[in-house]
């Protein structure tokens, strides 16, 4: 062997990209079930009900009430960059739902158990589909691969079993399904508080009762109530800020002076998507520490609208994270309103006090 020969390049296996690219979307649970959250709303559901066992790494099975699969699709449904909802590059400047790049499903069916069952609002049979790499495949060995029917509401049931399954170091990074619990009940919490107009439950396999539990009709208000605590939402201040040079509006709920906890609660929404931003963070911790007392945080909640045109959500598929333009003059914007109304608030309870 000629020790400073190049070494030859390969392509590698379909199936392993495939993977390789699964285990970047799905790190854990959590990211799955946010992927699927996100597809019930993107079909306009109204009630939404998310099951739980082991903290998603043994199940992991949500239910909506919104338009279903055609039958048809149901083949290609699990294959990468298939998607209703973009058709050309262009189209990311537009795009208004959650998903736009048919990667969460067939991400899924690489590293898990996936089987769908699936009815559409003109038809009164139901059809059940079981998923492995992308494709369609039989239940049982020796099984025909083929979507059966089966009886069931209308709407889509997503049922995902043994998470990581077949990629091991992952699964043993787990250590505690409980963790990974609380982190999706984290993330039912959040959507359940922005989605006004649909309702959540979340249980975990084997309990009685329900950890979250609204109701489509519930205010926002009350949403956060009970998900977060009278605490919290007694203390809500709203507040609001647009301006049309940046392309933008915000709206929220946010705590006012008299209520403070150890660590800041961001609840961020950008173009009605969960995400992070450690500037935003920032800055309205900034604003607070004029009101609260030094190591006091508070609870925000903001749903930032953005013209898509202007948001570069491609940046990672997660889209955990999103790019956007002028970030420094709308973060400012929506911090300066925040501040007038806690200095309102401020004063009313100074002069209360006084007299
Ligand atoms: P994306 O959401 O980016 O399109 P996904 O892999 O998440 O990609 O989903 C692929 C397609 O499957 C979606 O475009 C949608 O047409 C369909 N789909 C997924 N989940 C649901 C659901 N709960 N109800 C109806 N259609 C769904
Ligand atoms: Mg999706």
């Amino acid at each position: 062997v000629d020790e400073g020969a190049p070494r030859r390049i390969k392509a590698l296996d379909q199936d392993v990209v495939n993977k390789i690219a699964a285990g970047e979307i799905i790190v854990a649970p959590v990211h799955a079930l946010k992927e699927l959250i996100e597809n019930a709303v993107d079909a306009g559901s109204t009630v939404l009900e998310v099951l739980v066992r082991d903290g998603g790494l043994k199940l992991l099975q949500i239910t909506d009430n919104g338009h279903g699969i055609d039958k048809e699709d149901l083949s290609i449904l699990c294959e990468r960059f298939t998607t209703s909802k973009l058709k050309k590059f262009e189209d990311l400047g537009n795009i208004a739902t959650y998903g736009f790049r048919g990667e969460a499903l067939a991400s899924i069916s690489h590293i898990a158990h996936l089987t769908v069952t699936t009815r559409t609002k003109n038809t009164d049979l139901a059809y059940r589909a079981h998923y492995d790499g992308g494709k369609l495949a039989p239940a049982k060995p020796g099984q025909s691969a083929e979507p059966g029917r089966t009886h069931g509401r209308p709407g889509t049931q997503i049922t995902v079993e043994d998470l990581f399954y077949n990629v091991p170091t992952r699964r043993r990074a787990f250590r505690s399904p409980s963790d990974e619990f609380n982190k999706i009940i984290d993330m039912v919490g959040r959507y359940a508080i922005h989605c006004a107009g649909v309702g959540f439950s979340c249980k975990k396999y084997g309990d009685s009762g329900t950890t979250i539990s609204i109701q489509a009709t519930t205010s926002t208000i009350d949403r956060i109530r009970q998900i977060h605590g009278s605490n919290v939402a007694n203390e809500l201040i709203e507040f609001t800020a647009s301006d049309d040079r940046w392309g933008f509006k915000a709206s929220g709920w946010a705590t006012n002076a008299n209520y403070h906890i150890k660590k800041t609660t961001l609840l961020l929404f950008i173009n009605h998507r969960s995400v992070e931003s450690s500037n935003i963070k920032k800055a309205v911790e900034q604003t607070y520490s004029a009101f609260l007392p030094k190591n006091g945080h508070p609870f925000v909640y903001l749903s930032l609208e953005i013209d898509p045109q202007r948001v570069d959500v491609n940046v990672h598929p997660t889209k955990r994270e999103v790019n956007f333009l002028n970030e420094d003059e709308i973060i400012q914007c929506i911090c300066e309103n925040i501040r007038d109304k806690l200095a309102a608030v401020d004063t009313s309870r100074t002069f209360m006090t006084q007299t």
